[in-house]
This record gives C-alpha cells, structure tokens and sequence, in this order.
C-alpha cells in the first residue's frame, strides 16, 4: 500500500487527513514516524510554495510521498499582511493572543475598524517519482477589531465570514467551518486529486 506522510507535527491534521483518504488504497503516517528531522526552510513567496517546498523536503527526508500544507489569513488593507507569515506575525515567539494582538495594532495604525480580509491554505503532494500537485482554498470574509467566540484557533475570534455575515468563524460550529473554510476546499480538492492519480 501506498505511504503518505503528512508533513506536520501537528496530530490533528493527520487525522483529519487519514479521514479523508480512508477510502482510498494509502496508509497516511505522521512525520514523527520518522524521529527527529531538521525544519524545511519555507522561504517561497506564497501559500502554495512554501507548501511545495515542505512536501518535496520532507519526502526526500523520508523516502515517502508527501502532503504538505500552508494557510494564513490576508487582510486587505494591510497589503496581504501577515499572509504568509500568519504564524509568527508577532515575531518567533509568536501566539495566538500576541498575533491577534498585533492585527489590532495594525488595524488602528492603518485608521480603520475592519478590512475585507481571506483565509488561504494550499496544499502540495510530492510523489517519489517527481509528480506534484496542488490544491487551493480560499475563505472570504471582514476581520473587524470585536472578538467574538470560542471555537477555531487564530485570528478565527476577528474573522467574520461572507457566508455566516453575523458570526466570526469562532462562533460558527466545527461542521459548518469545514463546509466553507479554506481549509475544507483545498483538503476535498486534494481528495480528488488523489483519486483521479490513484486510479
Ligand atoms: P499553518 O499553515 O497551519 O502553519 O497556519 C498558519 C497560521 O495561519 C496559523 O498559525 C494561524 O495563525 C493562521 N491560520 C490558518 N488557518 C487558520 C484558520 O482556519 N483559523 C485561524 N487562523 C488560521
């Protein structure tokens, strides 16, 4: 059967993965499967790069193919900003409370209360044999200075999404935030990337 290692550490988005390839003739594994492994160094210039640049790390890292991800948020009037950098908007040490706190900052230095903002995520495979791909999704939405919410993580408590105009994706139900999330898009685009390939 087919390996996949799902290029993070992050054990939520493996299981997410391993859900939405369960019906298809792979085996989806973890990086930590593979000890301890040096970091990729994501210096691409966009979602999908850096995803490129992840998944074709790690699967010469590892011998395997690889699914890579990138996603972030791009608020309008801060130019795109964070983007690529949503992660560490507020510097290395960066979190949650400190990227959104730098958002705010942002905001107030640019005289406005709200900005049309996106959610971004690509997601790259890399096969042994050289064939990549890549999926996109993208979220639409306002980030406005009133946090509200306790479900997501990020800037999900700022983000406001067209198609739940009255609620931040903080207030909206995991199953819901699949349905329209950036996220969700890119990951049933990939499922049937895969399918068609595995064919
Ligand atoms: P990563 O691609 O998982 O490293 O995510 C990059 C960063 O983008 C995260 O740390 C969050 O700050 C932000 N981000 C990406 N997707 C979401 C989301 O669905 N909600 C809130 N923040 C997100």
């Amino acid at each position: 059967m087919k390996k996949i290692v799902i290029a993070t550490k992050n054990q939520g988005k493996v299981r997410e993965m391993r859900e939405a390839l369960s019906h298809l003739p792979v085996e989806v594994v973890s990086l930590k499967e593979f000890g301890e492994l040096p970091d990729a160094v994501e210096n691409g210039t966009t979602f999908a790069e850096n995803a490129r640049i992840k998944a074709e790390f790690y699967r010469e890292k590892t011998g395997c193919a690889c699914v890579a991800d990138d996603s972030g948020l791009e608020v309008e009037v801060l130019g795109g900003a964070p983007g690529i950098h949503s992660a560490r908007f507020a510097g290395f040490h960066a979190d949650d409370a400190t990227n959104n706190q730098k958002l705010l900052e942002e905001l107030q230095k640019a005289g406005v209360k709200e900005s049309p903002a996106d959610y971004r995520c690509a997601l790259v495979f890399a096969d042994t044999d050289g064939t990549v791909f890549t999926s996109e999704g993208r979220c639409d939405g306002i980030v406005r200075m009133v946090p509200r919410g306790e479900n997501g993580f990020g800037y999900d408590p700022y983000f406001y999404t067209k198609d739940y105009p009255d609620r931040t994706m903080a207030e909206i139900s995991f199953a819901e935030k699949d349905k329209i999330s950036h996220r969700g898009r890119a990951l049933r685009e990939m499922v049937r990337r895969l399918e068609e390939y595995l064919k």
